[in-house]
C-alpha cells in the first residue's frame, strides 16, 4: 500500500485527508506512474483545504499535476523507466490526480520530460510555468511580436506564471517590462531578465479605450482592468496572451483596440491544450529556462506538509511555487 491525499465526503461536505491505497484502488488507465513530485497551486489549496468544491466526483485524489517514472504500461507509446509529466486534463476535478505515490493515467495525457530537467525541476516549473510557455508560444505564433521590438508587458510578474514568462521572454531577447505590486521583488525580477517595471496599481486604474501605443504584446495572468489597459496600450497588430484572473474575471473594456488597431486577445487554457502545444511549450522551457533562474522560483516540501501548505496558500502567505516531494 502507499499514501495518497483523498477528498471524500464528510457530513455532506468534501474533506481531504491522507489515506492508504493499493494499486487495485487506482483507475483502470493504461499507464502506471510512480509519482515523485507534485505541486500546490491555488486550485489545489481550495481543494485540499475544503474551501471550494474542486472535485466533481468523490472520492477524488487531489493534485492538478505530477512528475514521475512509468512502472507499467499497456500502451506502446510508453515503457517502464520513461520520465513523464502530466499537467491538467482534469486531474483533481474529474480524474484522480498527483497526490498519490502511484497513479494510473491515460497515455495521451503524458508528456516526455525533456532531458534538461529533473523530476523535481519539472514540478518547480509545474502547471504555472508550462502555462507561461504556452503564452509565449502563442505570441510568437501570432507573429507580430518579435525579439528586440518594443517592450513586452508581463502582469502578475512576481507570481508563478509571471516569473517564468519574464525569464522565457528575456532569454529570447524581448525587452520585458514587469508589472508587479511588490517593489521588493524588483531585484528578483531583474535577475530573471526584466528590464523595466510598472506598478500594478497604474494598470488597475480605468483609462481611455485607446491609449498611447506602448507594448508589442503581453502575457497577462491578472485579468480585469489590467488586461483591458494592456490591450488599450498595445501597438497596432500586437497581441496579449491572457491566461489568468488573479485580479478579476471581468473584462470591462471596449472592442476599439481590436477593431482600430488589430490587437489580438489570445486566450490560453492549459488544462485541455492538445499534445503538440504541450510538447512545444516543454521544449521551449528546456531551451530557454535557465536552471539558475528556475532554482530560485520554488521551494520543496514533504508530502506530509500538504494540509499546512494548503492553508498557507489560501491565506496568501506563499511566495513563488511550492513543490511537494511524494518520496519524502
Ligand atoms: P500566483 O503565483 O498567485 O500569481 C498571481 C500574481 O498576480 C500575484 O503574484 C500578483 O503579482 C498578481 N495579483 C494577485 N492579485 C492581484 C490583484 N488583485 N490585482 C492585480 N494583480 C494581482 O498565481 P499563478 O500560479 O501565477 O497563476 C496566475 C493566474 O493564472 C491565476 O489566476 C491562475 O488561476 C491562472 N492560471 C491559469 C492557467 C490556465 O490554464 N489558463 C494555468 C495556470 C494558472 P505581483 O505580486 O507581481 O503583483
Amino acid at each position: 500500500s502507499f499514501d495518497a491525499f483523498v477528498i471524500a465526503e464528510d457530513n455532506g461536505k468534501p474533506k481531504g485527508s491522507f489515506s492508504s491505497l493499493t494499486p487495485a484502488d487506482l483507475p483502470d488507465h493504461e499507464v502506471l506512474v510512480e509519482v515523485a513530485y507534485s505541486t500546490v497551486n491555488y486550485k489545489d489549496g481550495l481543494a485540499a483545504s475544503g474551501k471550494a468544491k474542486i472535485a466533481r466526483k468523490l472520492p477524488m485524489v487531489a493534485g492538478i499535476d505530477l512528475a514521475g517514472t512509468v512502472v507499467e504500461s499497456r500502451s506502446p507509446d510508453w515503457k517502464p523507466g520513461d520520465r513523464v509529466v502530466v499537467n491538467g486534463w482534469g486531474l483533481s476535478e474529474t480524474q484522480w490526480g498527483g497526490y498519490s505515490r502511484y497513479q494510473r493515467v491515460k497515455p495521451e495525457w503524458l508528456i516526455r520530460l525533456p532531458d534538461a530537467f529533473t523530476l523535481e525541476q519539472a514540478m518547480g516549473i509545474g502547471t504555472a510555468g508550462y502555462t507561461a510557455a504556452l503564452c509565449v508560444d502563442a505570441l510568437e505564433r501570432w507573429g507580430a511580436v518579435r525579439p528586440g521590438d518594443r517592450e513586452v508587458l508581463v502582469t502578475g510578474a512576481a507570481g508563478g506564471v509571471g516569473s517564468v514568462a519574464v525569464a522565457l521572454l528575456a532569454k529570447r531577447g524581448y525587452a520585458v517590462t514587469a508589472s508587479t505590486g511588490r517593489p521588493e521583488t524588483h531585484d528578483y525580477l531583474r535577475s530573471l531578465g526584466a528590464g523595466g517595471f510598472i506598478d500594478r496599481a497604474t494598470l488597475l486604474e480605468k483609462g481611455a479605450p485607446l491609449q498611447k501605443e506602448r507594448w508589442a504584446g503581453g502575457v497577462d495572468s491578472v485579468g480585469g482592468m489590467t488586461l483591458v489597459n494592456a490591450l488599450a496600450q498595445t501597438v497596432w497588430g500586437g497581441a496579449v496572451a491572457a491566461c489568468g484572473l488573479a485580479g478579476s474575471a471581468d473584462l470591462p473594456g471596449t472592442v476599439l483596440p481590436h477593431i482600430l488597431r488589430s490587437v489580438a486577445l489570445i486566450g490560453i487554457d492549459s488544462v485541455m491544450a492538445p499534445v503538440d502545444r504541450r510538447a512545444s511549450a516543454w521544449a521551449r522551457l528546456a531551451r530557454d529556462l535557465d536552471p539558475g533562474h528556475l532554482a530560485v522560483m520554488y521551494e520543496v516540501h514533504p508530502f506530509a506538509d500538504l494540509p499546512a501548505l494548503a492553508d498557507r496558500i489560501m491565506a496568501g502567505k506563499i511566495r513563488g511555487r511550492v513543490v511537494l516531494d511524494l518520496t519524502a
